[in-house]
């Protein structure tokens, strides 16, 4: 394959753009966009209604790029995990998650993350690297023809590796390929990004022209429960981060999410749940709570059912719309938090690179 561009890496405009420079018409990146969106074609010379000249000048100067599929595992209850490798030999994994009532593709954003929430494998992890957007929507197209899902309806999560607001850019290049009328043609509401709250992006985000839905992972009502557990709030507050949710537009009916980790005596007291209600109250919101996945090296519990029940009955009480996450997949370690890729070590280079900003 040639070397020159990679098409998984362009908007359709920037194909358009690509294209136009070789002397081809415009029209094509919307053709090119159908065969490798919809179709699942990469080849040039299985792109049958485009010109042989005009395959054979793309074959010799374009990509396209896709993650490898390594391996695939699936859960007594429908879940699959998908681990793929990427073109530097880094390695991800994506979740399908079957009748929820929809069908979800569980999509990653970042190799590794570097939030170092509390409770969750992947933070343990820390960051990697950022995923490109060809790599991101590289995982809709793998999961897509791997699960025969191309003609069919999804939702799409960004819930798995990674803090989608701290790969900013990539993550709305790849919402915005999603979103193309010529490729997956992904309606925006069919698509949540879950973020731990990064004030600055999250502000960014309000004035975007593709508005995912939006979850926050929040954890805990006040600031000394929440900074334990998730260390930016530190930066960005409890507080700000509601403040922030107020503002945010959204359209008719919809509301956001607030995602809760439950942790056995750490966070699930009905005193908590008052607090919480107190808290979002006047907030066009709904509470998502997540027992927590359990796992070797995560130094919480998971509460018991009655415990959680308890707590969303208080939430009820209070007015709050409240929902219990059903664990998908822990048997094959692909639930929530659960996603963690061995033997990824940073390179030197990488490390001092994380090192200037702090984090690493
Ligand atoms: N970085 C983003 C998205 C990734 S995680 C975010 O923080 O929102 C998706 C959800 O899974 C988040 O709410 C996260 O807090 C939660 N999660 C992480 N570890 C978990 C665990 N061990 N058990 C249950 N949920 C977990």
């Amino acid at each position: 394959m040639a070397n020159g561009p990679d098409l998984a890496e362009l908007e359709r405009r920037a194909l358009e753009s690509a294209l136009a420079e070789r002397g081809h018409a415009r029209f094509h990146a919307g053709q090119i966009f159908r065969w490798v969106y919809r179709r699942g074609v990469t080849d040039f010379g299985g792109m049958t209604d485009l010109s042989r000249e005009l395959r054979a000048d793309l074959a010799a100067h374009f990509r396209v790029s896709t993650p490898a599929l390594v391996h695939r595992e699936r859960s007594v209850d429908g879940t699959e995990k998908f681990l793929l490798r990427l073109g530097d030999g880094r390695t991800i994994e994506s979740v399908f998650i079957p009748d929820t009532p929809s069908n979800t593709f569980c999509i990653s954003t970042q190799v590794g993350c570097a939030m170092a929430c509390a409770f969750c494998l992947t933070g343990k992890m820390g960051l990697v690297r950022n995923l490109t957007a060809g790599e991101i929507v590289g995982q809709v197209r793998v999961l897509a023809d791997a699960l025969q899902m191309r003609e069919a309806p999804f939702n799409i999560v960004l819930m798995g590796m990674g803090e989608p607001l701290h790969n900013y850019d990539e993550t709305m290049k790849a919402l915005r390929i999603l979103t193309d009328e010529q490729g997956f043609a992904m309606p925006a509401r069919r698509i949540t990004l879950s973020t731990v709250g990064l004030l600055p992006a999250l502000e960014r985000l309000a004035k975007e022209p593709v508005m995912p839905n939006l979850a926050i992972s929040l954890h805990a009502p006040t600031d000394a429960q929440r900074g334990e557990l998730v260390p930016i709030n530190r930066k960005y507050g409890v507080a700000d981060i509601v403040a922030a949710a107020k503002r945010f537009p959204l359209k008719k009916r919809s509301r956001i999410t607030f995602e809760y980790v439950m942790l056995a005596g750490v966070n699930d007291s009905p005193e908590d749940a008052r607090r919480l209600a107190k808290l979002l109250a006047g907030v066009k919101s709904k509470v998502n709570l997540i027992p927590l996945n359990a796992a070797a090296g995560i130094p919480f519990e998971r509460p018991s059912d009655a415990v959680v029940d308890a707590f969303a009955r208080v939430l009820a009480e209070h007015g709050v719309t409240v929902s219990v996450r059903k664990s998908r997949g822990r048997d094959i370690r692909a639930a929530c938090g659960q996603l963690i890729v061995e033997g990824q070590k940073k390179s030197a280079a990488q490390q001092l690179a994380l090192a200037a900003f702090g984090r690493g």
